[in-house]
């Protein structure tokens, strides 16, 4: 029997009110169950709230340097399991190794990054225009938060938003996704090892519809903070509107590279493959499009094919280049893509094949795959494809790359390939992406710079980590004060 877990809610693990579990299975053996969780309902979401709101006043009163404490003694219980935490990760999600370890530090470094934050979360000294008048700006915590979170980032993506939320005085109710819970739990036994108090963080987890949308749609919730696909967040977005919730949806990528002649074309090819076949090119940030100049098109093609045929495959925690596919359901979306890619007229450079045979047969296993030929219409060019796959575009010029980087519904991150320093900074001006870099991956970022998305890739209000993380946490109050 797998070891059952339960739901964090007013400081008690508890089951959900109306019973029944949830399996999760380690996407490199499929016959491995990692863990089973509760299967919750909306009853369980009221009773999280419940217990939020009521612990809202006393967390919000308790001093910043205190609240920080706990904050940072989470990520000091945390790094104390850290390798158990690791190989949670890549048993649940399917991570390399060194991918699931640098993902545990970053969560690390957030609860202490945010421990710091709780004991100078800013504010402004103005000055007034009449005299023995103080005027400031302090900030002041939203309430109560609900957070619903992603599997492919099951520990750095609650983490950065628990952290903030507390950081400024928040009470929280986050429902983690379902394929991988297990790094949510384990930052939850880290928050009460710390000594958060009862009610303060509660985990419920159980389906999007029974347990996400009354979450976002609950009256008692201030602000909603959602990570996942577009049209998930499309639909979470609506009903935290309904009543005027502030809500922040970090959503889907179609990340391009772009190569210009005067790159290097070795270091291009490893630039868009590790940001395509890194963590199974299941990040939101992934590089899908590689758009690259005529004149160097077939070389860099050649390249990056290599690149692909040299990445060793296989289960996590052996700490191969790539691992596997998070569950089946993903897997077979990344091969649909194949065919449609195929039928569309693109041709497959590398890849493109389930890896079958001995070990591979346990788990979801899929080629890093390479396309060249492709259009920006077709399906391949425009749609998330959320798996180690790369299109390779050719474009006559600058101006053609920017356009074609920028001929997708999504904004999240984009680099460029280039010597050109000018080119460099027209690009960075011109393209629609939240992040863009020059001579670097498309993936990656450091914790304390705003990270979030353009067009469809968020709802573009906020942004989060670093000190965006605390602006979508709290409100602005304006103080004048006479004496
Ligand atoms: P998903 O949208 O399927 O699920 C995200 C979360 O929403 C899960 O917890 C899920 O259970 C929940 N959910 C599902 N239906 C819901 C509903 N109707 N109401 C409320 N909640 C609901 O996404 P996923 O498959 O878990 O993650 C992959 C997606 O996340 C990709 O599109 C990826 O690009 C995106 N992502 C974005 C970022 C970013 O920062 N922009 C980061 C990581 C992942």
């Amino acid at each position: 029997m797998p070891t059952e877990y339960d739901n964090y809610v007013d400081g008690q693990w508890i089951e959900s009110e109306r019973g029944g579990t949830f399996d999760v299975r380690n996407p490199a053996n499929a016959d491995e169950i990692v863990g089973a969780y509760q299967d919750s309902s909306r009853i369980d979401v009221e009773t999280a709230v419940d217990a939020a709101v009521g612990a809202q006043e006393s967390w919000r009163r308790t001093p910043g340097p205190e609240r920080g404490s706990v904050l940072t003694a989470t990520g000091d219980a945390l790094e104390d399991r850290k390798t158990e935490a690791t190989e949670t990760l890549v048993r649940e999600e399917g991570k390399t190794r060194s991918e699931a370890a640098g993902e545990v530090q970053r969560a690390i470094d957030i609860f202490r990054y945010y421990g710091q934050k709780a004991r100078d979360l800013g504010g402004t000294a103005k000055a007034a225009s009449g005299p023995a008048t103080e005027l400031y700006t302090k900030r002041e915590p939203l309430g109560t938060v609900g957070l619903i979170t992603p599997w492919n980032y099951p520990i750095a993506i609650p983490a950065w938003k628990i952290a903030p939320a507390l950081a400024t005085g928040n009470t929280l109710v986050i429902k983690p996704a379902s394929a991988a819970p297990n790094s949510s739990r384990i930052l939850f036994e880290c928050l009460e090892t710390a000594g958060i108090p009862d009610g303060v963080a509660n985990l419920v987890t159980g389906s999007g519809r029974e347990v996400g949308t009354p979450l976002a749609e609950h009256e008692d919730v201030d602000a909603v903070s959602f990570t996942g696909s577009t049209t998930v967040g499309t639909a979470v977005a609506r009903a935290a509107a309904t009543d005027l919730t502030r809500v922040q949806c970090e959503m889907g990528g179609k990340n391009p590279t772009v190569v210009m002649p005067s790159a290097d074309l070795e270091t291009a090819a490893e630039i868009v493959g590790v940001g395509a076949f890194g963590t199974t090119g299941q990040s939101c940030t992934a590089c899908s499009r590689a758009i690259v100049h005529e004149e160097v098109y077939d070389e860099f093609l050649e390249a990056l094919t290599d690149y692909a045929a040299s990445l060793d495959v296989g289960p996590g925690l052996e700490d191969p280049d790539m691992g596997p596919h998070v569950n089946a359901s993903e897997l077979e979306s990344t091969l649909e893509y194949v065919d449609v890619a195929r039928e569309d007229g693109a041709t497959l450079e590398a890849g493109g094949s389930r890896l079958t045979g001995g070990e591979y047969d346990d788990g979801y296993y899929v080629e890093p795959t390479v396309f060249s030929d492709v259009e920006s219409e077709m399906r391949i060019a425009q749609e998330e494809v959320f798996g180690p796959v790369v299109a390779v575009l050719p474009v006559g010029d600058f101006d053609a790359a920017v356009a074609v980087a920028n001929d997708v519904e999504y904004g999240l991150s984009a680099s460029i390939v280039t010597h050109d320093l000018g080119q460099a900074n027209r690009f960075v001006e011109r393209v629609e992406a939240g992040v863009a870099k020059v001579n670097e991956k498309t993936t990656g970022l450091e914790l304390h710079v705003p990270f979030g998305g353009y067009k469809g890739s968020s709802t573009n209000t906020y942004r989060e980590q670093g000190d965006a993380g605390l602006d979508f946490f709290t409100s602005i109050k304006t103080v004048y004060m006479n004496y």
